[in-house]
C-alpha cells in the first residue's frame, strides 16, 4: 500500500506533514510520499519546480517516514491527478491511498475526470478547517456512494473508497506562509514563521533554504 500526498508544496509546511503522518498512523501506513504537481507558469509565484522539489527533499531528509515522489513532474503539463494515478498504476499494482485535505473536496468536481479518481485509488480525506463539512451537491452525492469511516475497508479493497479521518486541525497554508514571507500578511501572522515558537510551521531546513535563496520576497 502506497500513501501519497499530492500538492503544490509552495512551500511544504508542517501542516502537510503532521496531517499526512497522522492520517498514515490512523490507517497503519509507515511512509507517506510527497508528490509535487506541475504548476502553470502564472501560478508559480516566483518559485521554480527545482526549489519546490528541494524543499520536499529537505523535509524527507529530516523525517524518514517521508519520501519524495516526483512522477507528476515527468508527465505532460498541466498535472491531472487522475492521469498521474493511472501512470502510477502502470508502474506498480500497489494499492494507492491518495491523501487530500477536506478543502479539496469543495472543488473536486472541477478536477479533470474526477469521477474516475476512485478507479485507481482510495481517497483519504484529512481535516482542514472547523467548518461543517458541506461539499457541492455533485460531490456530496458521489461521496454518499463511496464514503466510509471503516479503516479496514481500504486494506481489503484495492480502490474505490473515500475514507474520512478526523485528523487534528493544523491551521496553516502555504498561501499564509508566502504572505508572511513577502510582507503581505499582518504582523500577528508572523508567528507562523517563528522558529522557536511551537507555532513554527516550517521545517527548520526549509526555512533556511527559503532564506538562503530569497524565495517569496515581493
Ligand atoms: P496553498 O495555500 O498554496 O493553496 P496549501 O497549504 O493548501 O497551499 P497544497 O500543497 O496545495 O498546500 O496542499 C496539498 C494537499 O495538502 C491538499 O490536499 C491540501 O488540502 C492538504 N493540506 C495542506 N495544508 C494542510 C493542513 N494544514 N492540514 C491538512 N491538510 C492540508
Amino acid at each position: 500500500m502506497k500513501a501519497i500526498l499530492g500538492g503544490t508544496f509552495n512551500p511544504p509546511h508542517k501542516g502537510h506533514i503532521f496531517a499526512a503522518l497522522k492520517a498514515a498512523d490512523e490507517i497503519g501506513i509507515t511512509h507517506v510520499h510527497l508528490m509535487p504537481c506541475k504548476l502553470a507558469p502564472h501560478k508559480s509565484v516566483g518559485v521554480s519546480e527545482t526549489h519546490r522539489v528541494k524543499m520536499i527533499e529537505l523535509c524527507a531528509q529530516t523525517n524518514e517516514r517521508l519520501i519524495p515522489e516526483l512522477i507528476e513532474l515527468s508527465l505532460p503539463s498541466p498535472s491531472y491527478t487522475v492521469k498521474t494515478l493511472r501512470a502510477l498504476k502502470e508502474k506498480s499494482a500497489d494499492t494507492i491511498c491518495f491523501f487530500i485535505g477536506a478543502d479539496s473536496l469543495y472543488n473536486l468536481d472541477k478536477w479533470y475526470e474526477w469521477e474516475h479518481l476512485l478507479d485507481y485509488c482510495h481517497l483519504v480525506v484529512m481535516r482542514r478547517d472547523d467548518e461543517i463539512f458541506s461539499p457541492p451537491p455533485a460531490v456530496q452525492t458521489w461521496l454518499d456512494c463511496h464514503v466510509t469511516r471503516e479503516k479496514r475497508v481500504i486494506h481489503e479493497k484495492p480502490a474505490g473508497h473515500v475514507l474520512l479521518i478526523d485528523t487534528p486541525l493544523y491551521s496553516v497554508s502555504s498561501t499564509e506562509i508566502r504572505d508572511v514571507l513577502s510582507g503581505i500578511a499582518k504582523p500577528a501572522k508572523a508567528d507562523v514563521l517563528n522558529r522557536s515558537s511551537i507555532n513554527g510551521w516550517l521545517e527548520e531546513d526549509v526555512l533556511k533554504y527559503i532564506n538562503e535563496h530569497q524565495l517569496y520576497k515581493s
